[in-house]
């Protein structure tokens, strides 16, 4: 087999969402699996919706998911230029070539005149498409719309009573009528080809052997396979992937939460992890581990277990997935992740006063507690907050020893505050005075945080220190002699 070459092709009128980056990953799965190439393209021929802004914010996702492309924009390559408002010479040939040869013609019909055509077909029960108005003009009709100035688009022929047949490698044997399709545009009046049109160009200009890329694209193929056709190209392999709906089973909208990959991000999503939960939409491995590094997806990776039917989006299953991540990292690596979430809260004044030693005791406090990178602020909250207490809290402060164990343990308070040392005191205090543990950890816990429940204790009292310790058990005891 000739080498495999996969390529993801977005418009820029968006940024990169979940469905993109799932369109993306697989081919760089395939492309890695099979050690063919993989080529980005961007498809920006939509003057009105296309914006460099998403074109880097797309360029920007990519590469933080770790989707390195081998060949195309910002990147390297014979084949270029990868953007296609670059590349209108070539597809001005190639339109030319089809004019020449009887494939395409000039159309000149107004909104007008298409709009009441549509009408029309649906009223009589038909599907609306262009019935070929133009398709035989004389020399003479065209040089009168011309010199009244209009604009002509130009229109591929459709062959009549043709069977158009794509072996998907994802859905089987697909077949389409070519009579149920109207002449389609391939060059709009402002000059700009169609998708349809130039997606097939730059697919066969740049060696691509298998068109990878989202179910909704299946019902262009056909018009891409006349193309091919038309221009005696040969056609690669498709693979239509299918659609990836909510957890209620509509197609993935806003309505879902966070939509694109930069979202994720900024929640604190690992790359690794959305990898991981991206490439379980739609494929599954054999066996049931769902953990799988970047090389075991690659290695496992082929499209006959790509299924057809939908893919359901399971936040909590990605939630689950980035918890399971986060846990797997060291804790260094975690500390350097999350530094960024709490330099930009209401606690960097205190973080930047943290030693290392303090800072790293801290992401070790909470690293269980977290599903996303974020989450870092709201569970640290405990440590920079004042005390709130809660109802359960109260009720456990005002219990008949928890005067007198909060007593002693500020008089016997060890100078130097690191969490086994304080394990090592709560354990004496809770044996001198003949107490079961949860007698002595809870009036702790709920004098110091005002809360029944929290990380490990003997790691917050280390991180608030010894005077912040003594300040907030003082509080309490005066709250409760007040009582
Ligand atoms: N530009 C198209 C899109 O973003 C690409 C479709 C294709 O891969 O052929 O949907």
């Amino acid at each position: 087999m000739n080498q495999i070459k996969v390529r993801f092709a977005p418009s820029p009128t968006g940024p990169l969402h979940i469905g993109g980056a799932r369109s993306a990953l697989f081919n760089y799965l395939y492309a890695r699996h099979y050690g063919g190439e993989f080529l980005l393209r961007i498809e920006d021929t939509d003057l009105e919706r296309s914006r460099p802004e998403y074109e880097e914010e797309i360029i920007t996702s990519l590469r933080w998911l770790g989707l390195e492309w081998d060949e195309g924009v910002a990147s390297q390559g014979n084949n270029g230029p990868y953007r296609q408002t670059e590349r209108l010479p070539i597809y001005d040939r190639y339109a030319r070539q089809l004019l020449e040869q009887g494939d395409a013609y000039y159309c000149y019909c107004s909104e007008a005149t298409l709009e009441a055509e549509r009408q029309d077909l649906m009223a009589q029960g038909e599907t609306p498409r262009y019935l070929g108005r133009c398709r035989h003009l004389s020399d003479e009709e065209r040089a009168q719309y011309q010199a009244q100035g209009v604009k002509p688009v130009v229109r591929f022929r459709v062959p009549p009573r043709q069977i158009y047949v794509v072996d998907d490698l994802v859905r089987g044997r697909v077949s389409f009528e070519s009579d149920a399709m109207g002449d389609f545009i391939i060059v709009k009046s402002d000059g700009m080809p169609t998708y349809n049109f130039a997606v097939v160009v730059d697919d066969v200009l740049m060696g691509v052997t298998h068109v990878i890329r989202a179910e909704e694209h299946l019902s262009n193929t056909p018009r891409q396979l006349m193309i091919y056709e038309a221009l005696h190209f040969k056609r690669p392999e498709f693979a239509h992937i299918s659609l990836i709906l909510g957890s209620d089973r509509q197609k993935m909208s806003k309505r879902h939460g966070a939509t694109s990959v930069m979202q994720y991000r900024e929640m604190g999503y690992l790359p690794e992890a959305l990898i991981n939960f991206l490439s379980l939409l739609g494929w599954s491995p054999e066996g049931e581990e769902q953990i799988l590094d970047r090389e075991e997806i690659i290695s496992a990776f082929t499209l006959d277990r790509v299924a057809k039917s939908p893919a359901v989006f399971d936040l909590e299953k990605l939630n689950w997935m980035n918890g399971q991540y986060i846990r797997k990292l060291d804790i260094e690596d975690l500390a350097h992740r999350v530094r960024p979430y709490l330099q930009q809260s209401a606690y960097r004044a205190q973080i930047e006063g943290f030693s290392p030693e303090q800072f790293l005791l801290l992401v070790n406090t909470f690293k269980d507690h977290l599903v996303c990178l974020q989450d870092i602020v709201k569970e640290a909250a405990v440590v920079f907050e004042p005390v709130n207490y809660s109802s359960e809290a109260l009720e456990i402060l005002q219990g008949e020893n928890s005067g007198m164990v909060l007593q002693c343990f500020m008089d016997s308070l060890p100078a130097d505050l690191r969490p086994d040392m304080i394990k090592q005191q709560i354990k004496t205090i809770t044996k001198q005075n003949q107490l079961k543990p949860k007698d002595v950890f809870m009036p702790l816990r709920c004098a110091l945080s005002g809360q029944v429940h929290g990380p490990d204790l003997p790691s917050l009292i280390a991180l608030w220190g010894r005077e912040e310790t003594l300040r907030r058990l003082g509080n309490s005891l005066s709250m409760l002699a007040g009582k």
